[in-house]
């Protein structure tokens, strides 16, 4: 069977790594910059591609400047909850039907909201986006699953003064501490409010993750936040092995417990490893990928991602998931960010087919790893329903492509 892209956008899809603040539709980018004075060094979608949004990046530092402007934009409510719902809608219409959106409620705190009020304006968007959804008739009959979603609560591995209001506020009352033990407090404090959102609030905050500059902020500084989460079954996620080597990845499932591993790139790169105490460096990445096999932490692959921020990646064909998937790891494929990495979930998908050659077992495997490793908001009875309900639909379009 020819696996198209046409295909793969009616097949039911995850999405499980997504930025919002990377995710912002352009028109709407402009639109609330306009109406709130933020100034853009430019005010038309191709002037913005050319100065902002561009095709390719020098390195992650690059890449991530193209959050300053989003970043912006989401200080006030009506803004996140505008921007949520157009993220889900965008989803919706190519055929994801769950979906976690992640972002750094810190970077949007301090000033007209506080850690809750962010999640909640979130929160509103997404829920009315479902909601809609959800309305379809064929989703009332039951012949095909509906859209559901959690929330990701990102903590930064760096933040300055000038990162947000909440973060000056931050360093102004622990003036006497370092950046280190500032951006360990503000992670903690990010976990204390996640789990009061999600058992007291009702809000579906699913895990926390860190994210950001990888490359001399380790993982080890989030300990805290990871084991407050953990007592509290929130579930963690970890950016790590993106723009440092496999030791990042290994603090983050040793240290933090990870679940989840957002990119995983340098997962074998033995050459990456820096601490001079090891001595045999394939042992090392062999070992490490083993755990993570064995124990089914699911990495999220973001392939267009990768290829903008890794320079010594020059073909898809040379990204690491082949041998992931060679070595038989849990992976489910993600956009990261669909406006700075120009992306959707239907053109990553086809990307990792046509690459890859994958095959249409290959493809159930990866779609339905996406379902059932989610951090899905609901029961485990629920969870295993609506895994079954989506992988059903899964078979039903493999079978009858227009
Ligand atoms: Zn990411």
């Amino acid at each position: 069977m020819k696996i198209t892209r046409e295909l793969i956008r009616r097949l039911p899809k995850t999405d499980l790594h997504v930025h919002l603040g990377g995710s912002v539709r352009l028109e709407t980018l402009i639109d609330l910059a306009v109406a709130d004075g933020i100034e853009l060094p430019s005010y038309t979608v191709q002037g913005l591609k050319e100065t902002v949004f561009k095709e390719t990046y020098r390195d992650l530092e690059e890449y991530l400047k193209c959050f300053v402007y989003p970043g912006a934009v989401m200080q006030k409510a009506d803004n996140l909850a505008r921007i949520a719902y157009e993220l889900a809608i965008d989803n919706q219409n190519e055929g994801v039907r769950y979906l976690e959106a992640r972002f750094a409620p810190q970077r949007y705190a301090g000033g007209e909201m506080d850690i809750h009020q962010v999640l909640d304006a979130v929160n509103e968007g997404l829920s009315r986006a479902k909601k809609e959804f959800n309305s379809r008739e064929s989703i009332a009959a039951g012949s095909e699953p509906p859209f559901d979603y959690g929330i990701i609560a990102c903590a930064m591995r760096y933040f300055t003064h000038d990162s947000s209001c909440y973060y000056r506020n931050l360093y102004s009352v622990h003036s006497h501490s370092t950046p280190d033990r500032i951006v360990g407090l503000a992670s903690f404090e990010l976990a204390g409010a996640v789990v009061k959102a999600r058992r007291e609030r009702g809000v579906p905050v699913v895990a926390i993750d860190i994210a950001g500059r990888e490359k001399g902020y380790p993982p080890i500084h989030h300990s805290e936040a990871y084991a407050l989460a953990q007592r509290n079954y929130i579930n963690k996620t970890v950016h790590a092995g993106e723009a440092y080597g496999p030791e990042s990845i290994f603090q983050a499932v040793t240290e933090l417990g990870a679940d989840r591993i957002g990119h995983a790139t340098s997962l074998f790169s033995a050459e990456l490893i820096s601490d001079p105490s090891v001595i045999d460096k394939q042992r090392y990445v062999d070992d490490l990928a083993g755990f993570i096999a064995d124990r089914r932490v699911t990495i999220e692959v973001c392939l267009s991602s990768n290829m903008q921020t890794a320079p010594e990646l020059h073909r898809i064909e040379d990204h690491p998931f082949r041998k992931m998937m060679e070595k038989r790891l849990s992976c489910t494929i993600c956009t990261d960010n669909r406006t700075v990495s120009h992306t959707t979930v239907t053109d990553e998908i086809y990307k990792a087919v046509k690459a890859f050659n994958l095959s249409s077992a290959q493809l159930k495997n990866l779609v339905a790893y996406g379902f059932k490793r989610s951090f899905y908001p609901h029961t485990y009875e629920q969870k295993r329903s609506y895994v079954k309900q989506c992988m059903d639909y899964f078979e039903k379009i493999i079978a009858a492509p227009v």
